[in-house]
């Protein structure tokens, strides 16, 4: 699942392509937009906020997507032949370039004013220019007995955490996942580590949290459940957290971060 380092990278790659330049084709194959006809119109830019991408249009409208689990936006020459098939569920295209969303989890044409409503309820975005880790601490402190690892994941705390990052941060600062939120000292260590987490990742490819790119060691414990544990050499568990159907993967050691 793509986390808020991945969408700010798309985000760079969607303005690469389609800033400033007006639109010669925009296919919505969503039902809710099939009319949908943005041609003529220039882009004005392309923001991340937390996992939203929200793509300005000319005239006052947003096209909002988002990746969810497995969606994507492929970037590629004009004229070439569009990739993705039938899980293609937008194209916007200048005579330059070509942005093709594949298996995106939304798509919405709203107006640029109506953003508020989509994104306005997220915390601070770990790489916006108005991160604010005190104002995310304030959020996480409203619900003290939530788990943290819960905690970690609602966009409305602080947004740009996905499984990742949630398993890393929490394992880098020995805490159990199930731990509550109320019970933690140093909740702005924690969220200004993920801060940094993120931070370094933003500008290339992979996620990489133990300092080393090499692709069997780029982190602690996420992807390593039964593997032992880099620093203590207890094996890494591997579970769920959240409440059905919503439940999510977490990966822990149980030496490095007892309950
Ligand atoms: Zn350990």
């Amino acid at each position: 699942m793509p986390e808020g380092d991945a969408v700010y990278r798309t985000a760079a790659r969607l303005r690469g392509a389609l800033d400033g330049r007006v639109l010669t084709r925009s296919d919505f194959r969503v039902p809710r937009h099939a009319t949908a006809d943005l041609r003529g119109r220039a882009v004005l830019t392309t923001v991340s906020r937390g996992k939203h991408l929200l793509t300005r249009v000319e005239g006052g409208l947003t096209v909002h997507t988002h990746l969810r689990m497995d969606g994507s936006w492929r970037v590629m020459p004009a004229g070439r032949r569009t990739a993705g098939g039938d899980q293609v569920r937008l194209i916007l295209a200048n005579e330059e370039w070509q942005a093709v969303g594949i298996k995106l989890g939304m798509v919405d044409l709203v107006t640029t004013a109506d953003e508020p409503r989509l994104v306005g309820h997220l915390g601070p975005d770990l790489l916006g220019a108005d991160w604010d880790p005190g104002e995310a601490v304030r959020r996480l402190r409203a619900a003290p007995d939530r788990t943290i690892g819960e905690a970690l994941l609602d966009q409305r705390n602080l947004a740009g955490i996905g499984t990742i990052y949630r398993a890393e941060t929490l394992f880098l600062r020995g805490i159990w996942p199930w731990r509550k939120v109320g019970e933690i000292e140093d909740l702005e260590g924690l969220v200004t580590l993920a801060h940094r987490l993120l931070e370094a990742n933003k500008g290339h490819g992979g996620t990489v949290t133990t300092g080393d790119r090499r692709p069997a060691n780029q982190t602690w414990v996420y992807g390593r459940a039964g593997r032992p544990c880099r620093r203590c050499g207890t094996r890494i568990s591997r579970g769920e957290m959240g409440a059905q159907p919503q439940e999510r993967l977490i990966l822990w050691c149980g030496g490095c971060q007892p309950r």
